[in-house]
């Protein structure tokens, strides 16, 4: 077994966090370090390291959608859909990932620039 991810210990009540939506499956939380306005983290509770995992098995094609489309409906409530925003997931070292947990940015509220740091 691998080691509980800083998500899984989220999930399992083990350190606290700002939790917007969550079920059986997914959860939505507010990152500690927000990137622009507003900034949530989409993540599956099922810890795939990363969406590669995920696509690895066409079976999760339903969690991938349920996330997703939980994501923009957070987004119209979050107000934002509107004026647009981003859903982006980080893979491996050079992707920028630093938590080996399939997740989802959500970030808007403001225009956030191009991937163009480094
Ligand atoms: P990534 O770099 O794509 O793996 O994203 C990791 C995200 O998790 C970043 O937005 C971090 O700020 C966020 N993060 C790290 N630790 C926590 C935590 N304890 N609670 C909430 N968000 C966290």
């Amino acid at each position: 077994m691998n080691e509980p991810t800083i998500f899984t210990k989220i999930i399992n009540r083990e350190i606290p966090s700002e939790i917007v939506f969550e079920n059986e499956r997914i959860i939505v939380i507010k990152t500690i370090q927000p990137q622009a306005p507003v900034h949530l983290l989409g993540i599956t509770k099922e810890p795939f390291s990363s969406i590669r995992e995920l696509l690895a098995d066409e079976g999760n094609k339903d969690l991938l959608w349920e996330l997703y489309s939980r994501l923009n409906i957070i987004a119209e409530e979050q107000g934002i859909a509107e004026t647009g925003f981003r859903l982006s997931t980080n893979i491996g070292k050079d992707g920028g990932q630093t938590i080996p947990h399939f997740h989802v940015h959500l970030t808007g509220g403001a225009p956030l620039g191009l991937h163009t740091e480094k």
